[in-house]
């Protein structure tokens, strides 16, 4: 009879590289690797196999996957994923034969507010969203604890539409919040208004805490589309918290924080996110438990 507790194996694939890593069911990272990801649909597939290989062990019952980009969570398919070649792969069925092991799929934004969620007593109850910040604007809905998708695809926060006259997003419209409030759009913004081209956020926060109007223009126009889109939510959903992750996710917390409230209407219920840049891994891994572990709260409906 085998006496390990039960681990999963964790995967976040991010925009340039891939993280796997071995996780408790408490959420506690045990050992991790990362390597720079490969695109191509069959050199990913080959790589993710090896790595999972190198971190597999007899404790581990089950695999979480989180996918940069659209992932119908329910039908545990991939639709697209950004750069990345394996729109339509049934990666879970591939996985699942070279590894003997059960494949969950989510979104990443996805598994890292599972992450998120668990190390927020009280989150589990009621509806959390998700924003992260990074080249492009992700997002995700937890519904009491487990992944909401609404008809299967809920969640992309980053097409809320902010100015329909705005510019052209990959989605085909134009004007999404994505296009204004990403990390791409404040590369463009801090080009435009003159500033060196290695200004970071966390250096525009300074100079607008100093009293530096320029940055403080700048954080507000890359901050305000975003500030709208949240009102949006909280007008459709009005959810309990959202949670602002991605590499950008705390400099973007502060600059909306900075921005007045324009209507007493809707609130901002933001924090920043906790858990940096493992929380897509280990939510990844819990994602795993609680669908396939033994010791699982419970099946997911
Ligand atoms: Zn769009």
């Amino acid at each position: 009879m085998r006496e390990e507790p039960d681990t999963a194996i964790g995967v976040d694939v991010g925009g340039t590289r891939i993280r796997v890593a071995r996780i408790a069911s408490d959420g506690t990272l045990l050992e991790r690797v990362v390597e720079p990801v490969k695109s191509d649909r069959e050199g990913f597939v080959a790589q993710l196999v090896e790595l999972i290989a190198q971190l597999q062990d007899r404790g581990s019952v089950a695999i979480g996957i989180g996918i940069p980009g659209r992932v119908d969570g329910e039908a545990q398919h991939i639709l697209s994923a950004g750069y990345l070649d394996i729109g339509g792969l049934d990666l879970v069925g591939r996985i699942s034969k070279e590894t003997g092991l059960p494949v969950r799929i989510e979104n990443d934004a996805t598994m890292a507010l599972i992450a998120e969620g668990r190390v927020r007593p009280g989150a589990g109850d009621g509806l959390i969203f998700m924003i992260t910040i990074g080249t492009g604007i992700g997002g995700a809905a937890l519904l009491d604890g487990h992944p909401w998708y609404g008809g299967g695809l809920a969640g992309q926060f980053g097409h809320i539409v902010v100015s329909p006259d705005g510019s052209l997003c990959n989605c085909g419209r134009r004007g999404c919040v994505e296009t204004f409030s990403s990390g791409t759009a404040l590369g463009k913004l801090i080009a435009a208004a003159g500033f060196p081209q290695d200004t970071q956020a966390e250096d525009l926060i300074s100079r607008a805490k100093s009293g530096n109007v320029e940055a403080e223009t700048l954080l507000a126009t890359w901050a305000l589309p975003l500030q709208s889109a949240i009102a949006t939510l909280v007008a459709v959903a009005d959810p309990r918290l959202i949670v602002i992750g991605g590499g950008l996710g705390h400099e973007m917390t502060r600059a909306l924080l900075r921005l007045p409230n324009r209507s007493s209407w809707f609130g901002l219920p933001i924090e920043a996110a906790r858990l940096g840049d493992d929380a897509g891994v280990i939510g990844a891994g819990l994602a795993a438990l609680s669908a396939y572990g033994r010791s699982s709260e419970g099946q997911r409906a």
